[in-house]
């Protein structure tokens, strides 16, 4: 999931300084896990602009907040909120913005910072396990992935700074390259990655901005 961090409140005033009517647009889905973007934050958003002297014509919640034709539909329905509107301020992720954007037509203002892939670790514990890198090496790795959880994206770690088994960034988190070591000899294929040349990450496969078009018995991408 898309993990976003609400901006703080003066920052989204100020964003919508000089804009009296606003329409608020959530997400049903990873903004709401977050908080930064359901109905009870949004209905809180509401509640926290009109003390501030906005008029709200209205909000709704997107499920989910990045999805076009259901964003078209959504604002069909409340078309004559949304033409009142000086702006809308979209709560969900940077792609719900845009899409609000391309749906709406209308001024769009972000209310979060959106951070990263997210895992779930626990309610409201998110952690960062892939970066999206368009070339998954996690065969290799047994399961654990160099390129996010090193800091230095290293595929040929370790650096050798590690100390006692943290890593030399962060002393927070255990070094990967020796969980990855641990992990291989545990399940018997530290032989075959020691074997195996390292490899070279081919940037082109994720090249921005990436597209996937979804074809009969076909998987393809628009950059590749
Ligand atoms: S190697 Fe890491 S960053 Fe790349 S796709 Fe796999 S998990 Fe994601
Ligand atoms: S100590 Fe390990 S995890 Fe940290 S930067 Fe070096 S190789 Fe990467």
């Amino acid at each position: 999931m898309i993990i976003t961090k609400a901006k703080p409140f003066p920052e989204i005033l100020q964003s919508l300084e000089g804009e009296k009517t606003v329409f608020l647009v959530g997400c049903s889905e990873c903004a709401t896990v977050c908080k930064t973007g359901g109905e009870e934050e949004v209905v809180a958003m509401k509640a926290h602009l009109e003390q501030e002297g906005k008029d709200i014509s209205g909000w709704v919640v997107l499920d989910p907040g990045c999805n076009l034709l259901e964003a078209k539909k959504e604002f069909r329905k409340a078309k004559e909120e949304i033409a009142r509107a000086d702006s809308l301020l979209i709560m969900s992720c940077g792609g719900g913005v845009q899409i609000a954007q391309e749906a709406s037509g209308k001024v769009v203002h972000p209310a979060n910072n959106t951070l990263f892939l997210g895992t779930v670790k626990r309610f409201g514990h998110f952690q960062e396990y892939c970066s999206l890198c368009g070339e998954c090496v996690l065969d290799l790795t047994g399961g654990l992935c160099p390129a996010t959880r090193c800091p230095k994206g290293l595929l040929n770690g370790p650096c050798g700074g590690a100390k006692d088994g943290k890593c030399e960034v962060n002393s927070d988190n255990d070094c990967v390259w020796i969980e990855i070591y641990d992990r291989l000899k545990e399940i018997g294929r530290l032989k075959e990655f020691l074997a195996s040349p390292v490899r070279m990450h081919d940037y082109s496969v994720n090249t921005k901005p990436a597209s996937l078009v979804l074809e009969r018995n076909k998987n393809r991408r628009g950059n590749q």
